[in-house]
């Protein structure tokens, strides 16, 4: 068996690697992992998708237990801002779409809705993000048991268990470089060897498969699985291995981001329990509320606006507080390896492909790509078809998410520069120019969108139709036909209950600094 594993990078990907391998196979693997302390990480991606709670459980790790360590919130969800038009915003909420008579409840509101918050209307979790509550009551209880079916907490240990049939209703925003560490003592307590050093070759054999790599100080290390988390660099997998880069560049054009971590006094400024993206002159700033400080960053494209102008508007963005706070510029390398696993190596991270942070994906391709090692690890024959499986599966997540977010920027309302109004006329990825003709007509559902799974349902395009308001849409027509009294009775529940809950839940700094 390939029981020799060496992990090249510890990143997040790096780590959230060498952890979970150890859970998944304990002592019955050998895993090292060398990382450079000259070569610094990505030093962002500190927001997550609900289904990361399948990695921790994978761990056997409990909130409690690493989330004050990690300075770690709650996310209910992305909440868009000026997308539309400056003012205006709404959210994509974890949460799954109710049903009546038969069709989703946004389908409903859009042939009348009681407002004109779609989301308000729909969904509990934007009135809660609104209040800024906890979707957590002091005593640890989530939330109710209202929230629609499969909500509460599931069982499941891995994302494909638990695929389709639930939502849970939030994820995490974390420290990123926090959670390396406290993966880093997991996994070494579990045995994982660390290495701090630089990788300076790599060597193949005569079949082209990774032999070893060698370090600066630390001589060969050997092994049979070489897992690359080398970040954009893609050391093994695109440097040795010569596994070419495609570009999605044509169709999202931010390759840029500048970064500023500001400490803040958050139980004055409250924690938002969502991550913000708010649209700007050429692209969008996120704002990632922690405890005791936010992440924040503009990603934007050089073809529309020059670094020290997207630092300069970052800079104003946040205010006086980022006055002295030092600033990340990073350039971004958008779409994927051709392949993620070549003979023996297997990128996992941004060497593997990255799609840029709206709608925080990264980490869930980590998490996916993990998951899918497990799944099809290679036995003695290393049997190509586990790899080719693996290739479809990791290519097919990143491929689906590229249309979603493609779908951002076309859906958007906002046309006031130049960058805004190239977005209305940008091309499309294949196949999404027909997908989208058919969502005007009828709401996104399992038929229509991107074929395979790629971690968002049906729902999450529908709140992005809806939310950007670019796009001229149409309800189902059969609902003219259809009582919709049972339809005006889950909005007013709806209504009823968000207000109940953002009256009664604490706010995310009250819940959280019980922890402290
Ligand atoms: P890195 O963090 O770059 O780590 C690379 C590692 O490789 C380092 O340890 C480095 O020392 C090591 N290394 C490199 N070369 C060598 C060598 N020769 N020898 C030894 N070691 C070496 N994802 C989300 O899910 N949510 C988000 O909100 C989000 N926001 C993002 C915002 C931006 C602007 C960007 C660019 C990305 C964002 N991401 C986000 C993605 C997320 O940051 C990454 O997926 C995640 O951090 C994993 O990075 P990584 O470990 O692959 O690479």
């Amino acid at each position: 068996m390939p029981d020799r594993i060496v992990i090249v990078g510890g990143g997040t990907a790096g780590w959230m690697t060498a952890s979970y391998l150890k859970a998944a196979f304990d002592d019955r693997v050998q895993v090292t992992v060398v990382e450079s302390d000259r070569i610094g990480t990505i030093g962002v991606g500190e927001a997550t998708f609900s289904d990361i709670r399948h990695f921790f459980a994978y761990l056997g790790l409990e909130e409690s237990d690493w989330m004050p360590a990690c300075n770690a919130t709650y996310k209910l969800a992305v909440r868009f801002q000026d997308w539309r038009e400056p003012g205006h915003h709404f959210y994509h909420p974890f949460e799954q779409m109710r049903s009546v008579e038969g069709f989703p409840l946004t389908d409903w509101w859009l042939r009348g809705g009681p407002t004109d918050r779609f989301d308000r209307d729909c969904f509990l979790m934007a009135s809660l993000c609104d209040a800024e509550r906890s979707p957590r009551r002091l005593d640890g209880s989530l939330l109710g048991r209202d929230v629609p079916e499969g909500v509460a907490e599931s069982n499941a240990l891995t994302m494909s268990e638990h695929q389709g049939k639930t939502q849970f209703p939030y994820a995490y925003h974390f420290e990123a470089a926090k959670l390396a560490q406290y993966l880093c003592g997991y996994a070494v307590d579990r045995g994982v060897r660390h290495v701090v050093d630089d990788v300076v070759h790599v060597a193949l054999d005569s079949r082209g498969w990774v032999d070893h790599v060698v370090t600066k100080e630390h001589g060969e290390l050997h092994g049979d699985l070489f897992v690359d988390c080398t970040g954009f660099r893609g050391v093994l997998i695109n440097q040795a291995l010569g596994e070419p880069f495609q570009s999605f560049q044509d169709t999202l054009p931010n390759d840029s981001a500048v970064a500023l971590q500001v400490p803040l006094d958050m139980e004055a400024r409250g924690i938002r329990p969502c991550t913000t993206a708010t649209a700007r002159e050429a692209g969008w700033i996120w704002t990632i509320p922690l405890f005791g400080r936010i992440g924040t960053g503009y990603v934007y494209a050089r073809d529309y606006l020059s670094p020290e102008d997207a630092e300069r508007a970052l800079r104003e963005f946040v205010g006086l507080e980022a006055e002295h706070v030092e600033a990340n510029h990073i350039r971004m390398r958008i779409g994927r390896s051709r392949r993620s696993w070549v003979n023996n190596c297997v990128a996992v991270g941004l060497s593997s492909g990255f799609v840029e942070p709206l709608e925080s994906t990264g980490i869930f391709f980590i998490h996916h790509a993990i998951e899918q090692l497990v799944k099809f690890f290679p036995g003695d024959d290393w049997d190509l078809s586990l790899r080719d499986l693996y290739n479809e599966a990791v290519g097919h997540v990143m491929d689906g998410v590229r249309e979603f977010l493609a779908l951002h920027y076309r859906a958007a309302a906002r046309n006031d520069t130049q960058y805004w109004r190239d977005a209305k006329v940008r091309a499309l990825p294949d196949g999404m120019e027909e997908r989208l003709e058919r969502w005007l007509t009828h709401l996104p559902d399992s038929e229509t969108i991107y074929p395979y799974y790629h971690g968002l349902p049906p729902y999450s395009y529908a709140c992005v139709l809806l939310g950007m308001g670019g796009l001229p849409l149409r309800h189902s027509p059969a609902l003219d036909l259809i009582d919709d009294t049972a339809a005006r009775k889950q909005f007013e529940q709806i209504r009823d209950r968000a207000d109940e809950l953002a009256r009664t839940l604490p706010n995310q700094y009250e819940y959280f600094a019980q922890f402290r």
